[in-house]
Parts: structure tokens; C-alpha cells; sequence
């Protein structure tokens, strides 16, 4: 038996109610680190302490899953190695390489607050809190992780795998998101890294980054949001949930808003082997992708040759309907119902839609699009 396992089953024979709360979580944060030591995934960006690369990865894994992300990272990591590379890249560039990641606006996010670091502070990350909090995209539980993890400051994080594993730990009855609660979770938190120090370990450094991290990895891998392993978890000793036997009912989240369903009419219109796209203002959802020509329909039933007609000033009776593709932002369910046609000339049409171009099926592939389009004009490729 490993030293890490041996020390969660010693501390698996006491009882919870026999142990004072404050050693009890000493006790748990020392099983927890060695079960991370062991068990931890091996990810890219847990191979360095370098700030901006931690920094890059945080924002990735907001929304997104870390395998999904993983590639990205490496990407990103080859074309922007540092701050100044980021700082002085193109806006294109940047959205080209976070195409398909979606939330977009963290990738300008990012971009901006690069920009910021090498105008003022020399390209350098901050390591406070409070100072990385001023960077665009940075909120608390961004900044707590790149102080930790990078800089090994005692500053809590709180994702949402973290609300997790600490809301059944405290079996916490309500909603993790409602003001009171967001006290209790965050003053947790910041016990749980504050007994990480070197001195309550044993160890020669402090372990801030590696408690935080460890919290999240356990709520990824093991305290999942349904079945939970708690037979194989290190600290089920310390877990109000699970010796009541109901860790699934925890955390109590308040219903999500119901999902709405929206329908989209969206354009393939072809003119001497080109094809009309445009690009969305800056100061919109995805503002500055490309994407081809849409408009929104008012219920299911509408007719989207019918709506584009109109959106683009054309005679709706030359689109042919051909085919739909389907996706989720958030609570919205869209429907994007397809329309094609061939004009002749290209000049009218151009000037009917605002930042509207032309553009060949090459041009088109080095183009950032968002996820939808992109699918879409994958298949204006294999059609040819
Ligand atoms: S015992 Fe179960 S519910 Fe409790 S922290 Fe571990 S995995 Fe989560």
C-alpha cells in the first residue's frame, strides 16, 4: 500500500464527531495533498509555475472542458509564449486561435489585459490579488488561482468544482450562490489554504497552489456533480454528506433558468466562387468574428428564405433551403435553418449587409469564425 493510501485509511478510522473541526481539516489537508501527489492528471500547464502561462490556462478552463483545452493551450502556448508576444499580436490572430473555444470575449480579454502588462507594469504578472483583480477577465477566482498556483501566495479560490467538494464537506444547506453562503464557501476556502503552510505539513515550502488545486482535481475526477466515488475518495472521513449518506443532494443550487428554444435563417450565398460573409460588431456577443449572413426568425414555423429575403433585400423565391445545423450557448437551444443561392454580381448584395465581403473558400478557411459557421462552412467545403 502506498504511503498516500495508508494515510487516508488511518484517518478513515476516526470518527467525525470524536475530532475538533480545526484539526480535522489540518488532517484532511495533509491526506488530500498526498492523494493529489499520487493521483493528480498530468497537465501541460501543471508543469510550470510560470504566471501568464497559468493565467492562460485559468481562462481556457472557464466553460471549457480540460481536454478540450489542452490543444488550445499548446497552440496558444507555441504562438504566444509570453505577454509581449500576446501584447503585440494582431486582434485577428488572437480570435483565430481561440476559434471554436468559445466566449469570446476572454480571448480579447486576455489580449487587452496583455496589452495593459507590457504598457505599465513591464509585461510582468502581479502576484497579488487585488492587483491582478484590475487585468480585464480577472476576477476573484482567477486571481486566487494564478496568486496560488504561480506565486504560491495563500489566496482561496472557488470554482465550481470547489463549491462542490466544500458544500458537501459542510453538508451546506441552501443555495452555494446566495450571498450568505458565498461568506461561508469563501471563508472555508481560505481555511483549507491556510493550513497548507509548511510548518502544519512538515514539509520545507508552503503547499498554497497544490491545496487549491487539489480541491478542484478531487471535485473533477472524484466528487462529481452525480456519482460521486466516495469509496475511493481521501477525505470521506471529514465528509458531512457522505456520512449522511446523501452527497448528490449537495450542493442545494437553485433551478437554473429554463432553456428557450431560437431559430436563426442563415445564408450560403455563392457569386463567382465566392462567398458573402460579414463580420459582427465589436460590441456584441462574438463581436468581431466572421460569420455568413442571418437574421433571427420568430418561432419554428417561419419561413428563413421568407426572413433573409428580407434581411438582405433579395427575392426570397431564389434560396433553396438546405439543411440546418444545431447548437447550445448557455440556456439557448438554436435552430440555424440554411438558405443557399448563386447571384451573379456581387457588388449589390455586399453593400446591403454592414461589413459584409467576398471571399474564396481559401480565405474563408483563414478567417475566425465562430463554432457554428465554422461547421457550417466545413460543409460548403466538402460540397465543394
Ligand atoms: S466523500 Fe464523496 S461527497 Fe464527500 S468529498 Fe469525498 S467524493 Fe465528495
Amino acid at each position: 500500500m502506498s504511503g498516500s493510501h495508508a494515510a487516508a485509511r488511518v484517518y478513515r478510522l476516526r470518527k467525525l464527531s470524536e475530532v475538533p473541526i480545526d484539526f480535522q481539516r489540518r488532517g484532511l489537508v495533509q491526506v488530500l495533498l498526498l492523494w493529489f501527489d499520487e493521483h493528480g492528471r498530468d497537465l501541460p500547464w501543471r508543469r510550470t509555475r510560470n504566471a501568464y502561462a497559468i493565467w492562460v490556462s485559468e481562462i481556457m478552463l472557464q466553460q471549457t472542458q480540460v481536454q478540450t483545452v489542452i490543444g488550445y493551450w499548446e497552440r496558444w502556448m507555441r504562438e504566444f509564449p509570453e505577454t509581449k508576444s500576446l501584447a503585440k499580436a494582431p486582434e485577428e490572430r488572437v480570435l483565430k486561435l481561440w476559434e471554436g473555444l468559445g466566449y469570446y470575449s476572454r480571448a480579447r480579454n486576455l489580449w487587452r489585459a496583455a496589452q495593459q502588462l507590457v504598457a505599465v507594469r513591464g509585461s510582468l504578472l502581479p502576484s497579488t490579488v487585488e492587483e491582478l483583480m484590475e487585468l480585464p477577465g480577472i476576477g476573484r477566482y482567477t486571481a486566487g488561482a494564478i496568486a496560488s498556483i504561480a506565486y504560491n501566495q495563500p489566496a482561496a479560490i472557488l470554482d465550481g468544482n470547489v463549491i462542490r467538494v466544500l458544500s458537501r464537506l459542510m453538508s451546506m444547506a441552501g443555495d452555494p450562490k446566495g450571498a450568505e453562503n458565498q461568506k461561508r464557501l469563501w471563508a472555508e476556502a481560505r481555511l483549507w489554504v491556510e493550513a497548507a503552510t509548511a510548518e502544519q505539513l512538515g514539509v520545507t515550502q508552503n503547499r498554497y497552489g497544490d491545496i487549491n488545486q487539489s480541491l478542484m482535481e478531487l471535485g473533477a475526477t472524484l466528487c462529481t456533480p452525480t456519482k460521486p466515488r466516495c469509496s475511493d475518495c481521501p477525505i470521506a472521513s471529514g465528509c458531512r454528506a457522505f456520512h449522511l449518506g446523501t452527497p448528490e443532494t449537495f450542493p442545494q443550487l437553485a433551478a437554473r433558468p429554463a432553456t428557450q428554444r431560437r431559430w436563426f435563417a442563415t445564408a450560403l450565398i455563392r457569386c463567382q466562387g465566392r462567398v458573402l460573409v460579414s463580420r459582427r460588431p465589436q460590441d456584441v456577443v462574438n463581436g468581431g468574428y466572421w460569420e455568413f449572413p442571418n437574421c433571427e426568425l420568430d418561432s419554428a414555423d417561419a419561413d428563413p428564405a421568407q426572413a433573409i429575403g428580407v434581411f438582405l433585400g433579395i427575392d426570397s423565391a431564389r434560396f433553396q433551403q438546405c439543411g440546418e445545423i444545431r447548437h447550445s450557448i448557455t440556456r439557448f437551444r438554436i435552430l440555424q435553418r440554411l438558405v443557399g443561392t448563386e447571384v451573379a454580381s456581387c457588388g449589390r448584395l455586399r453593400q446591403c449587409l454592414p461589413g459584409g465581403k467576398w471571399v474564396t473558400l481559401a480565405e474563408l478557411e483563414s478567417l475566425h469564425l465562430t463554432g457554428p459557421h465554422r461547421k457550417l462552412a466545413r460543409r460548403l467545403w466538402r460540397n465543394g
